[in-house]
């Protein structure tokens, strides 16, 4: 399936090829194995853009596992996160989010999407979060993110879910500089166990990736981590690589598909908390037209509102 996400690329300026993973494996050292291509990027505005005018609208399905549900621990990696002023709201915000999430009307969305294993659910179990000081790397490498999962896992800081639910999202500090995506998804093996991992860059200030939540009461850099927690997360679910699920005929995933579009101020959570989201691709809402449009004006989006 790496074919896909080579193409989804395409249009972009950057491509992720990584070096295989190197093959020791020990105690100390589990076995780690990424997917060569990071996928399920959330392409910052006005860069990578990806038009669906010509494409099929609905995804389609691939052959391979969903999400029953996720078992979600955070990794907050850098040495900014012991930096009180950075960190903010940051972390209480995204535990909150991860801990809300489940259950909600906006993770409902998500749950039309069926594969091998059976039916993508609402639920997930949020296990809280992990905060390394040491130096994070960027996102160009998903092997380097992988072996820091791996560092965590090896540490006894994470326990993987043995039926592969595992989603564990890495927030580095790191600004996004020149790279033209904000986040992006994968999955791994680590120790033989199937993980699935996200990137997240530092996006304080970063007007490229900011939802521009101007209701909730977050912070900038939280809402916009929020914001494409949100894609990566719903993507994992629908679309874990590998193989892949449900994605459409250029490679767009449900969060790719209705990226930067937003039709309420603000969703609610199941925990009460309210967050600027984008919406989620629903081959069912676009075939009976009730979706809101995505930027090519597709009405597949629903954001559970
Ligand atoms: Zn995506």
């Amino acid at each position: 399936m790496h074919h896909r996400k080579l193409v989804a690329l395409a249009g972009a300026a950057f491509l992720f090829v990584v070096a295989p993973a190197a093959g020791a494996s020990s105690a100390a050292n589990p076995r780690v194995v990424a997917d060569r291509v990071a996928h399920g990027l959330v392409h910052a505005k006005g860069g990578g853009a990806v038009h669906f005018a010509r494409r099929t609208a609905n995804m389609t399905y691939h052959g391979g596992k969903i999400l029953p549900t996720a078992v979600t621990k955070a990794i907050f990696w850098g040495p900014s996160w012991a930096n009180s002023t950075f960190v903010g709201d940051k972390i209480t915000g995204l535990d909150s989010w991860y801990t809300g999430t489940s259950g909600s009307n906006y993770a409902k969305t998500v749950d039309e999407y069926t594969g091998t294993n059976g039916q993508v659910g609402a639920t997930a179990t949020h296990q809280g979060h992990i905060i390394d000081t040491s130096t994070a790397t960027g996102g160009g490498n998903t092997t380097a993110i992988l072996n820091e999962v791996a560092k965590q896992v090896t540490a006894g800081n994470i326990v993987l879910d043995p039926a592969g639910n595992s989603y564990i999202p890495v927030y580095v500090d790191v600004k996004r500089g020149n790279a033209g995506y904000c986040a992006w998804h994968t999955s791994g093996t680590i120790g033989g166990n199937v993980v699935q991992f996200a990137f997240f860059f530092n996006l304080d200030g970063d007007p490229g990736c900011d939802p521009g939540d101007t209701t909730t009461g977050h912070s900038q850099g939280l809402a916009a981590l929020a914001n494409v927690t949100a894609h990566e997360l719903s993507e994992a679910r629908s679309d874990p690589a590998s193989p892949g699920a449900w994605y459409d005929s250029s490679g767009a995933e449900n969060g790719d598909k209705c990226a930067w579009t937003f039709h309420v101020p603000a969703v609610s959570f199941s925990n009460g908390t309210q967050w600027k989201l984008q919406g989620e691709w629903s081959n069912a809402a676009y075939s009976a037209g009730i979706g809101y449009p995505n930027s090519s004006g597709q009405k597949g989006c629903l954001d559970g509102h």
